[in-house]
């Protein structure tokens, strides 16, 4: 019979810690906001042009503010992760990245209209001047550009089919842009006089970005790595295109890591060290070990199916609120499909008794852990549906629907319900669990993708 050992750690409230972390972004937008409302008296906004002008002006401060705000969101800083939940920070990434674009598309082209109409200027006269004469102008459209690029590659049709690392790598030329629109701020910007409050204000506001970045994605993770010097303990195949890697290493019981965490691992092997990818852990977090379970979709997780004995390991993280301190209800029920079996697996050590577990696979051979959680089941007084059978199978698809749920699961309003796997599926069940009036703070989303 298995040991199960719990983990411990304080839960915040994380309703709580949404409402600062919104707080503090108005606050801030708010202050970044006050050189400009006191430098334009009201009467001085008189007329097509300073109107035009002063529309463009604001619109870039905001943008600027929001671009800050984005690297912020990338910080990694644990913290804001488990004040805002994984998920939310994705979002608010993604529509302040929208955000951030329209107000530099809108600061470029009310300002552009404005110096023409005050000048008397044709549209592209004033364009060729402005960039030709302004300090650091170059640099802005350099940075305008590369933005534009970002929010094309961002669309989900060119993500399809980009690869991740051409995608990822386009991504981090947005450092670029920080320091392109750092510089034209404060050689451009009106509020960015010497010895001015706005000057003091964005010079403290830039340093928080760049400190936050340094210690999230620097930092906090070599001081991690330093301390538990991860290796690779053991390669374990669980099926055709599925295997696990066990990890070793120091003072593994003082990890703050829970069973739904992912970390970014980096296995500083041949041809896998300059690529850092997500897994969730397939255990819980023992002490001893920890696991991860990876299905083969690509080139790199082709190659980690061959990963030696003692390669060093490094990660950033814990991540990700896919975990059992989030649950407001006393039971749970686990969801899972194909890889997403990992993170649930690990799940049922953590939650209180009496959880229910549906795995959807395939077909037989596609299920992994299936003893494991037979197992782990017994002993944690749960209980295990397996869903088997090819996607259009219609016995399978009716498991998942309102009414197939709903005999399996009577009480599954009642339930904490965490769900993880392929996005079509994860979309279908949550669209299933709206139908049959989940509270969606109790609907949990892990769906593999960033
Ligand atoms: C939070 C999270 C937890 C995950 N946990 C697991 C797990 O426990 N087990 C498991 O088998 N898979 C897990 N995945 C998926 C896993 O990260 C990808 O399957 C893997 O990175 C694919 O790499 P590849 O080069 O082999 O495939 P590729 O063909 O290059 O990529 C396949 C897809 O994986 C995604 N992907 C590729 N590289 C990365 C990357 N560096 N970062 C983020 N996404 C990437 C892309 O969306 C891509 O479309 C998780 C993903 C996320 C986001």
């Amino acid at each position: 019979m298995m040991r199960v050992e719990v983990p411990a750690g304080p839960a915040i409230n994380p309703s709580l810690g949404r409402v600062v972390l919104v707080a503090v972004f108005w606050l801030g937008l708010a202050v970044a906001v006050v050189p400009w409302w006191q430098d334009t008296p009201a009467g001085s906004v008189a007329g097509v042009a300073p109107t035009l002008t002063e529309v463009g002006r604001l619109a870039g401060i905001v943008g600027g503010y929001l671009l800050l705000a984005q690297f912020v969101l990338m910080s990694r800083i644990s913290r804001l992760e488990r004040w805002a939940g994984g998920n939310l920070v994705l979002r608010w990434h993604r529509d302040v990245g929208a955000s951030l674009v329209v107000m530099v598309v809108m600061h470029v082209v009310f300002i552009l209209l404005g110096y023409a109409n005050a000048n008397q200027a044709s549209l592209p006269t004033q364009t060729w001047r402005i960039v030709t004469t302004y300090e650091a102008m170059i640099s802005a459209v350099v940075a305008t550009a590369i933005l534009l690029a970002l929010v094309l590659l961002a669309a989900r049709a060119v993500r399809r089919v980009l690869p991740y690392e051409v995608w990822y790598l386009v991504h981090m030329s947005s450092y670029l842009v920080l320091l392109l629109i750092y510089g034209h701020q404060f050689a451009d910007g009106e509020q960015f006089l010497p010895a001015g409050f706005g000057r003091r204000y964005w010079t403290f506001l830039y340093v928080v970005v760049v400190a936050s970045l340094v210690y999230g994605r620097v930092v906090a993770p070599f001081r991690l790595n330093r301390r538990h010097r991860l290796r690779v303990r053991e390669v374990v195949v669980e099926s055709d295109d599925v295997f696990s890697i066990y990890i070793t290493g120091r003072r593994l019981k003082e990890l703050q890591v829970k069973a739904g965490h992912y970390f970014r691992w980096r296995f500083l092997a041949r041809g896998c060290w300059w690529q850092a990818h997500p897994f969730s852990l397939s255990a819980s977090p023992n002490g001893r070990w920890l696991r991860l379970t990876v299905k083969v979709v690509g080139d790199y997780t082709a190659k980690l199916s061959m990963l030696p004995v003692g390669v060093r390991v490094y990660v950033a993280g814990p991540s990700g609120v896919f975990t059992s301190d989030r649950a407001s209800r006393p039971r749970a029920l686990l969801i899972a499909g194909g890889s997403g079996i990992a993170p649930v697996r690990a799940l049922l050590e953590e939650l209180p008794r009496g959880a229910i577990v549906i795995y959807r696979a395939r077909s037989g051979e596609d299920l992994v852990f299936r003893e494991e959680l037979e197992v782990l089941a017994e002993a944690r007084g749960a209980e295990v549906w397996f869903v088997v059978g090819p996607r259009d199978d219609p016995d399978s698809r009716y498991a998942l629907t309102p009414r197939g749920l709903r005999e399996l699961v009577p009480d599954v309003a009642y339930r904490e319900v965490y769900v993880c796997g392929p996005s079509g599926l994860t979309s279908a069940v949550v669209d299933t669990l709206r139908r049959l009036r989940v509270p969606e703070r109790q609907i949990h989303l892990d769906r593999f993708e960033l």
